[in-house]
């Protein structure tokens, strides 16, 4: 059977990027490695759409986000957080650990936090240093409107930091233009990379800030980032057989353009969300977001087991609920290298899946309708 990847995050490595994996190991200090490194960092800039430095740390995501953290709030300074779901919850983890005042701003899992609750908590909380926000909350297939959510926190002396691991790459995300002070990624997501690698841009302000706060971190201390990378080097050992391959996938998203890739998630998107309700069943985000399909498991389905069946008589992997939505959720990633046709072969194996656990509507339709919808838009 052939295994098929859905899960958002990991998700498919496209085949000239795993090819250069299997190459052999280079030296890290070399000009070569110095010239692979330079131009993974203009391709992120590109990606994220943004005149400043993108750093790249060897570390998950999450290292990512701790460095954000870490740099741009000193002990007991007051920073909004803006959770939507278990991604949110990350930050008020890493905030917590490092002693953050934290001021919460939060909705059910399955809403978007509104530009007008950021927009109240920061006026009645004008001391705050930082606002953390999530793009695209993977948990629950939200999206937020980072734009609006900028031009709010741009008229104060806040800094917007951003989660956009799993959004960057496959919906629209302007850093420079929306004022995204610091906006961190992983490779694992719509990058398509395994996992290993961080990155995170800084803008001017959050540099501001970073310099007027004590150092409280080693190996994520962003000043020894900045000081290494202006000489297209590392401050530490990088995981150079990622970076080098991380490169071949950027060269991809270079190739489509980064505003054709947006409309191509785009696409698929609409169309898988179309499959899922032509199937009789709901997408569970209020706002859904062009990076996954959070759907609602229909009354009466064991959706862990459903998601056991799809994977060991289809071969599909989609990803269950997290934490207090497991069972209740299923999530279907569209980001990075997969395209329409692979998306329409999850929605018709998941009928079959759902034909076979008693729920009725006829077969096709989900695929009817997703076809409709990739015809027409
Ligand atoms: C996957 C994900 C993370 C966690 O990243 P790790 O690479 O597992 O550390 C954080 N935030 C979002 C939105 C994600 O999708």
């Amino acid at each position: 059977m052939k295994h098929r990847l859905f899960t958002p995050g990991p998700t498919p490595v496209p085949e000239e990027t795993l090819l250069e994996l299997a190459r052999p190991v280079t030296y890290h200090r070399s000009a070569e490695a110095k010239a692979i490194l330079a131009e993974v960092s203009e391709d992120l800039k590109y990606v994220f759409q943004t005149s400043n430095p993108v750093f790249t740390l060897t570390s998950s995501g999450t290292g990512g986000m701790e460095a954000a953290v870490a740099n741009t709030l000193a002990t007991g300074e007051k920073a909004i957080l803006c959770t939507a779901g278990r991604w949110g919850e990350r930050w008020r983890g890493i905030l917590k650990a490092h002693a953050a005042n934290i001021v919460t701003v939060e909705v059910p899992y399955g809403k978007a936090v509104t530009p007008e609750m950021l927009q109240d908590a920061l006026g009645k909380h004008p001391d705050a240093k930082a606002v953390f926000s999530t793009l695209s909350e993977t948990s629950t297939g939200v999206g937020h409107d980072l734009e609006a959510f900028g031009k709010i926190v741009a008229k104060t002396d806040a800094l917007l930091v951003v989660d956009g691991i799993s959004g960057l790459g496959a919906m629209e995300c302007r850093v420079d233009a929306w004022n995204i002070d610091v906006c961190v990624t992983g490779s694992q997501k719509a990058l398509m990379l395994p996992p290993g690698l961080a990155f995170v841009s800084v803008s001017e302000k959050a540099w501001k800030k970073i310099d007027a706060t004590p150092i409280r971190a080693f190996y994520f201390d962003l000043r020894r980032y900045r000081k290494s990378f202006a000489e297209s080097d590392t401050p530490f050992t990088p995981a150079n057989t990622l970076i080098k391959a991380q490169r071949a996938s950027l060269k991809r998203i270079r190739e489509e353009g980064i505003e054709n890739l947006w409309a191509r998630h785009g696409k698929i998107a609409a169309a898988c969300r179309a499959g899922v309700t032509g199937m009789g069943l709901k997408v569970f985000a209020e706002r859904p977001n062009n990076a996954l399909t959070v759907i609602a498991v229909p009354p009466g389905v064991d959706g862990s087991g459903a998601l056991k069946k799809l994977e060991k008589q289809y071969g599909y992997k989609l990803a269950d609920g997290q934490d207090t939505l497991k069972g209740t959720i299923w999530r279907l990633s569209h980001m990075g290298y997969t395209d329409a046709f692979e998306v329409l072969g999850a929605i018709s194996a998941l009928e079959l899946v759902l034909l076979e656990s008693g729920v009725r509507f006829e077969p096709g339709a989900g695929v009817a309708a997703f076809q409709r919808s990739y015809a027409t838009k």
